[in-house]
Order: C-alpha cells, then sequence, then structure tokens
C-alpha cells in the first residue's frame, strides 16, 4: 500500500517533508509549499530538493507518489471578483511552478467557491481558470478534490466533477482527488463505496483517480460539514475505511491522512500502523501521549 499523511514543509523543504513521513512509517506524503491560509513563499532550494531526492532513494519513497495540495485561499469559481480570480489564476500558476522545481507531479486543488454565482456558471469559470494555467508544456497533473458541499463549494457530486473535465482542453493533465470525509458529508455512504466507484468509472473513469484523503467524518452523512476525525473515530468507522484503503481497484492510488492531531501530537504514525495491521487501536490517544513522551525527539 502506497499510505502517508500530511506534513509539513519546513526550513529543510522536501527533505524536511520526507523525513517527517519516514518517521511516521509511511512511504508517501502530502505537503503545502508554505502556509495554505497564506502566500508566503520561500524560494525552491536546489540544494535541498536535490538531498530530498537522494534520502527519498534511499528510503523507499517514490517521488512519483508524493501530493503537493494547494492552497485554500485559491478561488477559481468566482469570476465576479476579478482581481481574485485573476490572482488565484497567477498564485496556482507559481504553485505549479514550485514543485516542477522538486519534481512533484500532483496537486491536488479545491475546484472552488461559487459564492452567490449560478453553480453552472462557476463549474465554466472553473475550467477556464484551468484552461488557463495549464499547458502542454506543463509538466505537473492537477487533481480535483471531491469536496463536502459545505457553503458554496463546487466540486461536490461526480456531476460537477465530470462537467469540469468536460471543458478542459488538455484532460491529460487533469484527475481526481477522492477524499472519504468530504463524499461522506456529501452523501455518499462509504458502506457502499463500490456502488460509488462503479458509477465513478462509468462517469468518468477510475483511472483518473490519483490521490485518496483517507480520513473519518466527525458529522452524519450528507451533513454538508467538512469536519475530519481520526480513522475509526468518526462516523464512516474503521471496517468502511479499511475497504477503501485496501479495495484492489485502487490498490497503485496513493493513500493520505488529513485526520486532526490529538493534542499536540500527530496521530499518524499510529493511524498507519492501525491500517496496516487491520486493527483498530480503541487507545489510540493514551498510545500517542506514551509513544511521543518516550521518544521526544520525534
Ligand atoms: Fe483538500
Ligand atoms: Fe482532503
Ligand atoms: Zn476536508
Amino acid at each position: 500500500m502506497i499510505i502517508g499523511s500530511h506534513v509539513n514543509f519546513g526550513p529543510e523543504q522536501l527533505l524536511g517533508s520526507a523525513k517527517t513521513a519516514i518517521s511516521y512509517g509511511a512511504n508517501t506524503f502530502m505537503f503545502y509549499t508554505g502556509a495554505p491560509q497564506n502566500t508566503i513563499r520561500k524560494e525552491i532550494d536546489a540544494n535541498l530538493t536535490k538531498m530530498a531526492h537522494e534520502y527519498m532513494l534511499a528510503n523507499n519513497i517514490d517521488i512519483n507518489n508524493v501530493i503537493c495540495h494547494a492552497p485554500y485561499i485559491i478561488n477559481l469559481a468566482n469570476k465576479e471578483k476579478e482581481d481574485s480570480w485573476n490572482f488565484s489564476i497567477s498564485f496556482l500558476k507559481r504553485e505549479i511552478n514550485r514543485i516542477t522545481q522538486m519534481g512533484v507531479k500532483y496537486m491536488v486543488i479545491h475546484p472552488g467557491n461559487a459564492l452567490k454565482l449560478d453553480r453552472e456558471v462557476a463549474l465554466h469559470n472553473i475550467a477556464d481558470a484551468l484552461n488557463l494555467i495549464v499547458n502542454a508544456e506543463t509538466d505537473a497533473m492537477i487533481l480535483l478534490e471531491t469536496m463536502a458541499g459545505k457553503g458554496s463549494e463546487c466540486g461536490v457530486n461526480i456531476y460537477e466533477l465530470k462537467k469540469i473535465l468536460s471543458y478542459i482542453n488538455l484532460p491529460d493533465k487533469f484527475g481526481l482527488c477522492l477524499d472519504t470525509c468530504h463524499l461522506n458529508d456529501s452523501g455518499i455512504d462509504i458502506a457502499k463505496f463500490a456502488d460509488y466507484l462503479e458509477e465513478l468509472d462509468k462517469e468518468i473513469g477510475l483511472d483518473k483517480v490519483k490521490c485518496i484523503h483517507v480520513n473519518d467524518s466527525k458529522n452524519a452523512i450528507g451533513a454538508h460539514k467538512d469536519r475530519h476525525a481520526n480513522i475509526g473515530y468518526g462516523t464512516i468507522g474503521f471496517a468502511n475505511l479499511i475497504n477503501v484503503l485496501y479495495n484492489p481497484k485502487l490498490k497503485d492510488v496513493p493513500k493520505i491522512l488529513e485526520t486532526p492531531w490529538i493534542g499536540e501530537y500527530p496521530p499518524y504514525k499510529l493511524e498507519i500502523a492501525m491500517i496496516k495491521d487491520k486493527k483498530f487501536n480503541p487507545n489510540l490517544e493514551q498510545d500517542l501521549i506514551n509513544y511521543y513522551k518516550s521518544n521526544p525527539n520525534f
């Protein structure tokens, strides 16, 4: 299984992210190239990038499975606010440039928020923006994430994702990122994940799925909330998430945990252990506290 979690992109950039991933027992990871809520970015350091690649090679992380997540402040759906639409386009272009410098291929984006705009127009705007961002020379692949439907989010069902993709000029440069919490909150019962995959395959094609965000949810099916829970500690439940993780049709797709930290500790090492053992840990919090207390230099 290709599994990892969201990790920091600190002063050591990709090298630091890779080291953190290894400390979690992961063989891939997802990072933001800076804080997801702002636009402050440090130049990509070519030397750190080179060291990161050497480190990944030595530790069995395939750079082709590494994922970047675009910042939340990007909104491609609303063209009425022209300045912010243009800003979103140029900022996403820059972010793509940064991951290309690091040899990272996948960029997950939230399709956008329609705000007061008609949703069909918003879906068109998203594709218009993406057509301005991506050209034949673009090395990166943009993955549209399935959204929970909080507020005016676009990309909340197969229909909307298919619609966006249908307006795209270079479809080979685009894929999908499924998020289990978002699917649950958008109204999909993960207990019937096979049915969802069948429909997705029929409408868009499973070959388009390049990343899966594996999260439990704090809310009921269809709640349109988007609050992630630790694996097995939410409404989706451990068995249903294990079924997603071990689905043979998604075997080669990187799986990324975006579950919440417990107090001051990242849960990923113990969650990955649960997933590898296929065994729910009912003492996650206490085990985590014990683990990090006995390993203070994590
Ligand atoms: Fe996301
Ligand atoms: Fe996600
Ligand atoms: Zn989310």
